[in-house]
């Protein structure tokens, strides 16, 4: 479990905005609120502790740094229209007929998306992606991880939707300090923190894969293998 000592970074204006506390005035006078329960705020910029969000008065809201660290992830993709996705590698193996192997590895490298288009939390069916990028011609989900990572039950209705679907996580306890620049280092930029969860077109790789294994098998068996020769030429590579 989160320690409930976590920092909150995050607020909500009286307007609705999303800031961060480096980006309002000191104390009550920073009109804000907590994005978890709603309850005033106070900015704490002390000379000691990182600068923080604390209610205003006693509470026993537990999620408000989780909460607002989640919030503030999407809206930087928002404020950004653009993210960093990480590379695919796929590596298909085959066994020779004289008991050698061949293997064959595509990768698609990592790359940056800009999108044309970024919705938060728009239901899907009975799910809600965090994040709904659009990007000509399809689209790409992404669900933001502050200590809990997408369940089992939520990857089996994102992979029968089919969007390809990246999940980030972001450790609230292992930076200190969160900000603007912070979030869009480790949400738009940083490749480590992200994984597929959704990758609708690994099988027409991995078969394409699997392709390019064939011609190593044709090139070291042809001369004594008709069987295996006839094989390999009924696979369609599309090379
Ligand atoms: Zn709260």
């Amino acid at each position: 479990m989160m320690p409930t000592t976590s920092l909150q970074h995050f607020a909500v204006t009286k307007e609705g905005l999303l800031v961060s506390v480096g980006e309002v005035d000191r104390g009550l006078a920073c009109e804000c609120y907590c994005v978890a329960c709603q309850c005033p705020l106070m900015a704490r910029q002390g000379q000691v502790r990182t600068w923080h969000f604390a209610h205003a008065q006693e509470t026993d809201c537990e999620n408000a740094a989780e909460s607002a660290l989640h919030k503030a992830a999407k809206e930087c993709i928002r404020r950004a229209m653009k993210l960093w996705v990480p590379a695919i590698s796929v590596t298909e193996t085959a066994r020779l007929e004289d008991g050698r192997t061949a293997s064959a590895t595509i990768t698609l490298e990592a790359n940056e998306n800009v999108f044309d288009e970024v919705v938060l939390e728009a239901a899907v069916g009975d799910i809600r992606p965090d994040v709904t990028a659009h990007q000509k011609p399809g689209q790409l989900f992404i669900e933001i991880a502050v200590n809990h990572f997408v369940d089992e039950e939520k990857r089996a209705k994102l992979l029968a939707i089919g969007v390809p679907t990246i999940e980030i996580a972001l450790d609230l306890i292992r930076h200190e300090a969160w900000d603007w620049d912070k979030l869009g280092e480790l949400v738009i930029q940083s490749l480590e923190n992200k994984q597929w969860l959704v990758f609708p077109d690994l099988a027409e790789i991995r078969a394409e894969a699997k392709c390019q294994t064939a011609p190593n098998s044709y090139q070291v068996t042809a001369s004594n293998s008709f069987h295996l020769l006839s094989t390999s030429s009924t696979l369609s590579c599309g090379v």
